[in-house]
């Protein structure tokens, strides 16, 4: 395990100090430096040696960001200094424009390299450790979307889209297929990757329909789906995730097996939370995905609502280790591929 990747668990564990010097070079840079967004995306994001990192601005911290010949170091008691560089979201992102009665990123999102497209506001389902059951649980309307992609990607340079949305009600699957069309066929010469929970035309839960769905977001542009199982113990995933467990482990398993089959290997990943069910049963989860195929993703708890675990550094060191291993058996890695991307996973 790299000394980068030890340190970036660590300021997963403990956040950062910032100096009031480093303070006054962040913002020169901008004023939006300290995001304030969903869970796993809040905070300060850094680029140091291999490692990009999100981390909360913690005044608590052992680890300080100091300013030295204006320019930034993250320091470890007992350690050398660690000169780092930080990403400032692009201009939107201050939420000033207002589109549709909305502000723009209730429509989009720039973290790194990808402009996340929300399709849907809220979600139906009630994850305890998300905050999307926040917002109300609405549509947003295809122009608007359009209108903030454009100004999105006319401020940002990213690699990748990510199409995304809360899961939607049931009766909703027709019209989110309707814009996945939309995005899909117009913007299909950009990576469109789209977050999914199993789902066919009409349904979640019926498994004839998964094979044909699958096939339609690869005929429309999709390049590659991210399909979180979240957890692997049933009675954790019960807990925490009560409509997902509706969904059930046995369809995920199905569902991700037909998609690496229809979108290729390393086109399809899946997210456990690390810190929330044991580590042997994350393990055994990235067991099943890498197994078929899928890209497993560590994601370190963000503590939330009932899931206000205390992250763990050790823990999410450890989880990455040993999962590194099992990938190997199965000549899988882990996700996500892009550097930038992993700014806020393991
Ligand atoms: S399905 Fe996704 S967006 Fe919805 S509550 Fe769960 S984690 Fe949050």
């Amino acid at each position: 395990m790299t000394e980068s990747f030890r340190l970036k668990a660590k300021m997963f564990e403990q956040g950062i100090n910032i100096s009031n010097a480093a303070k006054q070079i962040l913002n020169q840079k901008s004023d939006i430096w300290l995001m304030k967004d969903y869970i796993t995306c809040s905070g300060l994001t850094l680029v140091f040696s291999d490692e990009y990192a999100t981390v909360a601005m913690t005044p608590s911290s052992t680890i300080q960001l100091i300013e030295k010949n204006n320019s930034l170091f993250i320091v470890e008691p007992n350690k050398d200094p660690i000169k780092t560089e930080i990403i400032v979201p692009p201009n939107y992102m201050k939420d000033e424009i207002i589109i549709e009665n909305k502000t723009i990123t209730v429509y989009c999102n720039t973290y790194t390299d990808r402009l996340r497209l929300q399709l849907i506001s809220g979600c139906m389902n009630t994850c305890k450790f998300c905050n999307a059951k926040e917002f109300k649980y609405e549509f947003n309307s295809i122009s608007g979307l359009e209108k903030a992609l454009k100004i999105g990607l006319s401020q940002s340079d990213v690699r990748h889209i990510l199409i995304s949305s809360g899961s939607a009600k049931v009766e909703d699957l027709p019209k989110l297929t309707e814009m996945y069309d939309y995005f899909g066929k117009k913007y299909s010469d950009l990576d469109l990757d789209l977050m999914m929970t199993p789902r066919g035309f009409t349904s979640y839960t019926n498994i004839e329909e998964y094979e044909s769905y699958l096939k339609h977001l690869k005929e429309i542009g999709i390049s590659g789906l991210s399909i979180n199982m979240e957890l692997n113990n049933s009675d954790c995933l019960q807990k925490y995730c009560p409509e997902k467990a509706d969904i059930g482990q046995d369809r995920y398993l199905y569902f991700l097996d037909l998609a690496v089959k229809i979108f290729g290997k390393n086109k399809v990943r899946s997210l456990l939370i690390v810190g929330l069910e044991p580590l042997e049963e994350t393990l055994k989860g990235v067991e099943k995905l890498a197994k078929i195929g899928c890209n497993p993703v560590l994601s370190p708890l963000f503590p939330y609502g009932e899931a206000n675990f205390p992250p763990n550094a050790e823990l999410f060191i450890k989880a990455r280790e040993l999962s590194e291993k099992i990938c190997k058996k199965y000549d899988i890695e882990l996700g996500p591929f892009c550097k930038p991307c992993s700014h806020n996973t393991l």
